[in-house]
């Protein structure tokens, strides 16, 4: 087995639970494993910004602007570390595929750590079609496919992505950029990779309460 980050050759770790395999294969080295910065501690119990459990300021920012039940909580994996932007940028936007496989293991467990127990869809925030031919994959259906939930492809996206010169009023402001093929009637949980603002999963979250979904809630790998 290679590291899927540095290429390292990973020692087989032989004790009672691999050989029985009970433990997961490790798909990053140990010093690559160690980069990672999961999300452990106090966090904003609505978003998972890093820091406190009480409600951060810039969600009593977005209570005061929509209504709360537009996403009811984000639940993300990671913090944004210098390592996270790397491997974000060559598994999303250079195409590296496979190395999605090194968030698989610890997507599973932040899923089960997270509590949730509604029975409810996993659908991931769809590129556009261009953006889609030109990465080969869409990083957020991924990400869903490591859940133990069903997921449904029903949101489309019309525009681009970049929205990086707008500030967060403009972006609110600007049309929704999806469009949602089908009415969900049960809870559902956006799947992305990154929350920054939380502007795309909102938008998301009001056309699936427009059409009836009874609670939205969001899941993705960082916390940006
Ligand atoms: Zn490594
Ligand atoms: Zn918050």
């Amino acid at each position: 087995m290679e590291c899927l980050w540095c290429q390292e050759a990973i020692m087989p770790e032989v004790n009672w639970a691999t050989l029985v395999q009970l433990s997961p294969k490790r798909s990053l080295c140990p010093g690559c494993e160690e980069e990672m910065e999961r999300i452990h501690g106090k966090r904003c119990p609505r978003c998972s910004k890093v820091g406190s459990d009480a409600v951060c300021r810039d969600c009593s920012w977005w209570e005061e602007r929509m209504p709360k039940e537009t996403l009811a909580q984000n639940y993300s994996v990671f913090s944004y570390n210098a390592r996270m932007k790397e491997m974000i940028a060559k598994w999303k936007y250079r195409g590296d595929y496979h190395l999605g496989h090194a968030f698989k293991q610890h997507v599973k467990t932040a899923f089960a750590d997270w509590n949730f127990s509604e029975e409810a869809i996993a659908v991931p925030i769809p590129l556009s079609e261009e953006r889609l031919q030109e990465r080969g994959f869409n990083q957020a259906k991924m990400l869903a496919s490591f859940l133990p939930l069903e997921t449904e492809e029903v949101l489309t996206r019309l525009h681009g992505e970049k929205q990086s010169k707008k500030t967060r009023e403009e972006r609110i402001l600007t049309e929704n950029p999806f469009v949602l093929e089908k009415a969900l009637h049960k809870p559902v949980v956006l799947v992305d990779d990154i929350y920054t603002t939380g502007t795309t999963l909102r938008h998301a979250g009001a056309l699936l309460h427009a059409l009836g979904c009874p609670a939205v809630y969001a899941f993705t790998l960082i916390r940006g």
